[in-house]
Formats: structure tokens, sequence, C-alpha cells
């Protein structure tokens, strides 16, 4: 993971906000791991390889494989990064110039981001930090003056572009799609011959393009012997850790929150520990969402509680987000996990259980998935949810539609279907409330559909209810107040079969292994666009 500076804070201000619109309306933050740059709280995060480069405000130049090959020239400019997509590449040839497109501000977050977007999205393909340092503008004391004019006389300080570069505004009227060419100045930083291809690898991990959508396709935790992992089982009690370019304080590190039964304990350093290794795995299924926490400060033996809003003393770079359709009385600010050291942050906080929203900030009323939740009663076996399982899979087969299924952890089990936007709740409401029906009907003598929990002797509930605004279910991945630290793990359907398989089967000890034996069932999921089949 790309090695970050402290952070500084830089609320986003209306007037930033306003220069965001076209990159927001451009993205479904559902799909994409782009930033959206449209939590309240945005962060400006140095990255360590930028440090000693000298003063100025920061630019970056991402190689992105899109339908064309280019390179995204950016500018951190009044708060936002003013954006150029340069076909052939900058070049330190001072003989040649090259075209380069204006294309929309983009969030100052997106300077560290490199990621695969989704070939359906805008800008499918890969991206790297190709170079990143920082620039001063000549001619003008400040740097928007010089793109009002549309002549910018940078000195660039990076690991690559290094000299004086030329940008220079030709055709098109301003903004978005205008014609810039930008060139190198016959300086001392210079170099005939110069081709950018020559030097493809990401300045921040060293990555090229193929290792960024190998590493995106097939997300792995953490190797245990990760340098930020052992510098947390060297912490004492308690401490200061760095983590994905993040300073946390932990606290409290060796109390138990899960007590030993046939396994060790689980304390706070292994919820911690988890958190942070199985980032790749949980992240994309809480960026871009507002998460609602389970948390047991001291432990499972304990009840727990609900916490939904951001406490004051939470750490800045936090995301978070502002319900606007809050109601009186209801939460305002929510969490929104977006990188590593969130996971570590809300682990220390005494959050086991994460529960995403399945809408995002950007449509919260529109939600991304239909859910399924097969929820067993007191007399239900095993093998009879098993059965409700499979009817399922098959009634998802028969209609054509992709779905993931997971184990909850404890005695259930959901599914998943990725839906493209649109549909409202009302809508993944009734069908997959008319799919569970006729299910049902097939062996009633398993499923109740009364509302209380007494009404229903004993048989299983399958709860389409589950898809309301701020309804949730846990996170793939995620980690349950149980005895023995269940996750909630993603399966493929032809492990319903398996005589093996168990709602609680793995845990925080034994999930990492599997994922490395069999890979991740969900991790296909977000890209899935389908629509669902009407019903009749
Ligand atoms: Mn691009």
């Amino acid at each position: 993971m790309p090695a970050r500076k402290k952070a500084s804070h830089s609320p986003v201000t209306e007037v930033t906000a306003g220069k965001l619109e076209t990159y927001r309306a451009k993205r479904d933050f559902a799909r994409t791991d782009e930033p959206s740059g449209g939590s309240a709280v945005s962060t400006k995060r140095k990255t360590t390889a930028s440090k000693g480069l000298g003063d100025g405000a920061r630019f970056v130049v991402q190689r992105h494989r899109a339908s064309r090959l280019h390179y995204d020239f950016r500018l951190e400019i009044d708060g936002v990064l003013v954006s150029w997509s340069v076909p052939k590449g900058p070049t330190l040839d001072p003989s040649t110039k090259r075209l380069a497109i204006r294309t929309e501000d983009h969030p100052l977050d997106y300077a560290s981001f490199e990621g695969v977007i989704p070939r359906a999205e805008y800008g499918g393909g890969d991206v790297i930090v190709w170079d990143e340092g920082t620039f001063l503008v000549h001619q003008h004391p400040d740097s928007a003056a010089a793109l009002a004019d549309g002549e910018l006389h940078l000195e660039l300080h990076g690991h690559k572009l290094v000299g004086h570069f030329m940008l220079i505004h030709t055709k098109g009227s301003d903004g978005p799609k205008a014609q810039w060419l930008m060139f190198h100045k016959r300086d001392g930083a210079a170099v005939d011959g110069w081709d950018p291809e020559d030097f493809p690898l990401s300045v921040l991990t060293g990555r090229s393009n193929d290792d960024v959508r190998t590493d995106a396709e097939n997300p792995r935790p953490l190797p245990v012997d990760h340098p930020e992992l052992v510098a947390l089982d060297e912490l004492g009690a308690s401490g200061t850790w760095h983590f994905g370019g993040r300073e946390l304080k932990l606290t409290n590190l060796g109390k138990v929150l899960f007590p030993a039964s046939v396994d060790e304990a689980v304390t706070k350093r292994d919820l911690i520990r988890y958190s942070a290794r199985m980032a790749p795995m949980l992240l994309p299924h809480l960026v871009g969402r507002p998460v609602n926490l389970h948390r047991f400060p001291n432990g499972i033996a304990e009840a727990g509680f609900w916490n939904k809003a951001v406490p004051k003393h939470a750490a800045e770079w936090i995301g978070r987000w502002d319900n606007p359709h809050a109601r009186s009385g209801e939460t305002i600010t929510y969490f929104v996990a977006s990188e590593p050291a969130t996971l570590a942050w809300l682990a220390n906080y005494g959050a086991i259980e994460l529960h995403p929203w399945t809408s995002t900030t950007e449509h919260p009323d529109q939600p991304s998935y239909a859910l399924f939740d097969l929820d067993p009663g007191d007399a239900t076996t095993w093998d009879e949810l098993l059965i409700l399982a499979r009817l399922h899979r098959t009634a998802l087969e028969h209609l054509g539609v992709d779905a993931f299924p997971k184990v909850t952890g404890q005695r259930g089990i959901q599914i998943w279907v990725p839906i493209e936007r649109g549909p409202s709740f009302q809508d993944t409401t009734a069908w997959v409330e008319t799919v569970s029906r006729t299910v049902g009907r097939i062996v009633p003598e398993l499923v109740s559909w009364k509302w209380n929990v007494k009404d229903r002797g004993g048989l299983a509930r399958l709860d389409y209810t589950q898809n309301a605004v701020n309804k949730t279910l846990v996170v793939p991945y995620g980690v349950r107040a149980a005895p023995g630290a269940p996750v909630s793990t993603p399966i493929t359907w032809d492990k319903l079969d398996s005589a093996e398989l168990r709602p609680n089967r793995w845990n925080v000890r034994n999930i990492a292994g599997r994922i490395d034996e069999f890979g991740d069932p969900f991790s296909g999921i977000r890209t899935r666009s389908q629509r669902l089949p009407a019903l009749d």
C-alpha cells in the first residue's frame, strides 16, 4: 500500500465541491474505487515519496490504460487537481510538443489513487501513479491566475519530470476538452529522445499497470510479516502505530475481546491486526458507504451497542458523511471507511462488527444490492437452512441472475445480488419478497412469515425487509461478535453441497489461509452490473 506522511486537514469548501460536480456526475462510487471527494472532510495526503522535492503545490501524473493509453497530468490549484489528459505522455525531450486535453477537475485524494476502474464505468482501465512531486508557477504569484490566462510556466520537481515545462491553451473555449500543448523548455534538465514509456513503473508502489490489475482482481490479505504488522506486535499495551500512512494512537491492546474457548483468546491487538491484514478484502465493500458499528469496547462477554455517529474525538482523517435526509433525533454524521487505517482505527474503537449500508453516500435511496437474509429459527437445523439456500440458488439461476452467497459467521446465510443503480428500496424489497415467497411455497414446513420471532414456532425467516435505507448486513469478511471470533465468509454456490460447510467455520485465525487457497468468491461482485428481471 502507498506509504503516506502524516495528513494535514483540508475541509472541502462549497467552492471546491462545486468544481467536483462534473467529476462526481461521471462516476458511480458503488462500482469504482476512485475517491468520491464527497465526504465532509477531505484530506491532503503528502506521500513520503514527495518529501524533500522542494516547496510548492503538488502535481501528479497517472498512467491510465483506458480504452486508450494516456497520461493524466494534474496540478493542485485552489483545492482541486486541475487535470489534462496527455495521450502520448509528458516528455523531457524539448523538441517534442505534446497535445494535452483539459479534463474535469479531480479531488485531491485522487493523487494517491492506483487501481482498476471497471470496464463499464467512465475511464474504465487501470491506473498507476507514474510520477508525483511539487511545482512552482513562474510568471504569476498564483497558479489560478496563470491557468485563467491559458499559459503556465511550470517548474516541476518530480521523480521523472524535472525542469521547466510550458502548458499553453491553444484551441477551444477554456474548461473541459480545451486543447493545450505541453512541452519541456531547453534547460539543464532536458533530455533529447526521452520517452515516458521507458519508465513505466509507479513511483508510489513500484508496480506496473499489469501488477495493479492483478492485485485488484485477486485481493489478498496483507502478509503477516508486513513491516507495519510486525511493528503492531512490537507495541506495548498502548502506543503510537504507523499504518497506511496514518498515525494511530492505540490503547489497551492486551484487552480480551473474545474469551478463550477451544482457541486462545482474541485480544484487541488481534482484532486490529485482523482489520489491517484484511483491508484489501474489506474495503471494496465499505468505500463510499456509510457504515454502522456494533461496538463491544469490553469484549463480547458484555452486551454491545450500535454506534452510528462519528464521535468528536475521531481522528480528523477518518472519512465521514452527513446524511442530508436525517430526521430530527437521527444520526447526522456517519463513518465512511475508505482507507486501511480507518479499519484499524475502528477496531481500536471497539467496533467488532461493521455493517455498511446497501446504498452509497452519493445515492442513499438507491440500493446497489438486492439482499436475501436466510435467518434460521430456533428449530431450524443447518441442513434445513441449506435446503432453503439451495432452493434460492435454483430460483436465481432460473432467473439468470448472478448472486453471491456468504455465511454469516453465526447461523445464517445471506445472498447478495449486485444491481445497476436505479431501482428503489421498495423495488428491491418487492423483488426479493416475491422470489423468497416462491421458495417458501415449496417448503412451507420450514418457513414462517410471521413478523414476531415468538410467533414463528422456531421456523426460519426469509427476511426481505433488510432491503431498506439504513438497514444493514455485516460486511463480507467482517468479524462477528460471537465466541471464537467467526467471520462472515463469502462462498461459492457449490460449497452449499459440501458436507464440511458450516456458517461459523471461518474465523479471524483461519480465514486468510482459506483466501490464499481459494481466492475471494466476492471479488467480482462490485463490478457486476445487472438489472433484476421482471417477475410474473
Ligand atoms: Mn485518465
